[in-house]
Parts: C-alpha cells; sequence; structure tokens
C-alpha cells in the first residue's frame, strides 16, 4: 500500500534527523535522514522524497477557483489537527449539505464570502483523514459536473427501494431538474455484474468509469494495474427524467486526480 504524505511533514521529518544527527554523532546528515524514513516505512530517504514530489505536484491543479475553503478535522482519538486547504467553484456553503461532507462551517460563513473555515470532527484519525479526501473529491466533482445533491429518491426509483447492489450510491440533479445516479461498489467483493444487469433490464444507461476516479475509495497512484481493492464508480442515467450521461462522464474525466495536501498540527503516521 502506498502512503502519502504531505510537504509540512516532511519539513517535520527533516527536523527529527537533524536532532537525531545530533544526538549520535557518527551518523552522517544522509544516515539520519534515512533512518527516519526506515521509521516511516521507506527503504529510504530518496525513495520518501519521491512520493512526496509526486503529491504535491498532482495537487497544484487544483488552484483555478475564486473560492478558498479551509477545512480542518479534528480527531479526538489521537487530539491531534489535520487541516486541508481547498479552492473552489463556490463559496463553501454551497456544500455543506451536500452527501458525504458533514462539515461546520466557522464563524458564521456567508454565502458570498471567498474565504471559509469549515470543520470536521472525528473518533478516529484514520477515518478522518477518509473523510477530508473525499470531501476534497467531492468538492472537485460536484465543481466539475454542476451536479447537485438530491432527495427524490421517488422521482428515480418509484415505490420501489434503492436496489441492494447500489454500494455507496449517490443521488443527484442537474441544472435541468434531470437525474443521474453514482454507484461506487469495491470491484471484488461489490456487486459490479448485479448493477450491469439491472441498468440494462431498467433500460438504465450506464457508464463504469476507469481506475482512478470516484468518490469512495478510488485507486490512488500506488495501485497497479491489477488491484480490486478499490471502488470503482458506475454513472447511471435512469429511464425516467435522466440527465445526460456522456457529458457527466466527460466531466467526471476532466477532473484533476490529486493527492490532498494534508498537514498535521504534530508529526503524524498517515497510510492508506
Ligand atoms: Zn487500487
Amino acid at each position: 500500500m502506498g502512503r502519502i504524505i504531505s510537504q509540512g511533514f516532511v519539513d517535520s521529518l527533516k527536523r527529527k534527523a537533524k536532532r537525531l544527527e545530533r544526538e549520535r554523532r557518527e551518523l552522517t546528515h544522509s544516515q539520519a535522514l534515512d533512518l527516519i524514513a526506515q521509521q516511516e516505512g521507506y527503504e529510504n530517504w530518496s525513495l520518501l522524497a519521491r512520493n512526496v514530489e509526486r503529491c504535491t505536484g498532482m495537487k497544484r491543479v487544483t488552484e483555478r477557483y475564486p473560492y478558498t475553503i479551509h477545512l480542518r478535522g479534528i480527531a479526538r482519538d489521537s487530539k491531534r489537527e489535520l487541516t486541508m486547504r481547498l479552492s473552489s467553484k463556490h463559496p463553501a456553503a454551497h456544500y455543506e449539505k451536500q452527501h458525504w461532507i458533514h462539515w461546520t462551517l466557522q464563524g458564521g460563513s456567508r454565502r458570498s464570502d471567498s474565504e471559509a473555515t469549515a470543520v470536521m470532527t472525528d473518533p478516529g484519525e484514520r477515518n478522518l483523514w477518509h473523510r477530508l479526501v473525499r470531501a476534497q473529491r467531492m468538492v472537485s466533482f460536484l465543481d466539475a459536473t454542476d451536479l447537485r445533491a438530491s432527495r427524490s429518491t421517488r422521482a428515480v426509483y418509484g415505490s420501489h427501494s434503492i436496489p441492494g447492489c447500489f454500494d455507496h450510491d449517490c443521488l443527484w440533479k442537474d441544472p435541468e431538474g434531470r437525474y443521474i445516479v453514482t454507484v461506487e461498489p469495491y470491484m471484488r467483493w461489490g456487486h459490479p455484474d448485479e448493477i450491469r444487469s439491472l441498468c440494462d433490464s431498467n433500460e438504465w444507461q450506464y457508464e463504469l468509469l476507469p481506475k482512478g476516479y470516484g468518490l469512495w475509495l478510488p485507486c490512488d497512484a500506488s495501485c497497479g494495474p491489477e488491484c480490486e481493492s478499490h471502488t470503482r464508480m458506475f454513472v447511471i442515467s435512469p429511464k425516467r427524467q435522466g440527465g445526460d450521461l456522456q457529458a457527466t462522464v466527460r466531466a467526471i474525466l476532466s477532473m484533476p486526480r490529486l493527492w490532498p495536501d494534508i498537514v498535521a498540527d504534530t508529526a503524524p503516521c498517515l497510510s492508506v
């Protein structure tokens, strides 16, 4: 499994290596760095540094929207705070009620504020980390597709309940009031075949997106082509009042595939 770390975290590791070097005079500077990298699960410092370059290089793509959201995540188990900065098309309040975001805006943020602080708390740091990353993916998904979360399940499923094979499903409405459904099964344990046959029998159009796209737990840069441990996204346009499937798919595929720059207030050890 790969490991994602931010530049802020690397700087704290460098300081740690300096301290180690002072304590153990026999070590050279590069030996101290290698030892610190090994504590973080890397073979040596240059491998760790390469990972960071990859992570920070990709996230720059996001700096293209007029609004900034400072997202603070508070983990109750470790008492640590993880922070992240998002660039968005709309003010933070626009995203508050969307699927899976669940953050609280601080300091009475108004709908027009170009900067806002949002807070997320979680009992566990690892889960919090996933929620922060998911919120980031969700914001870029909403910005790319112009969809909004919808609760009108009756419009799509009629009197039926949401199909049991729909893992991590979300219902969306486009600006014209048409519906799109996204479903994200784990490919190994999920229900991809059931989803396909359900769509076929209802005459719902669908596309299965390539690996690495999606909201719940898509593949990351460390996954090989054989990976089946992550989720993949089906984009579905229902027969009744269905939205433009191809336009939605194109918008999602245009999303920057990025690594978040999460900074912790003390040195974290975050693996994904
Ligand atoms: Zn994967």
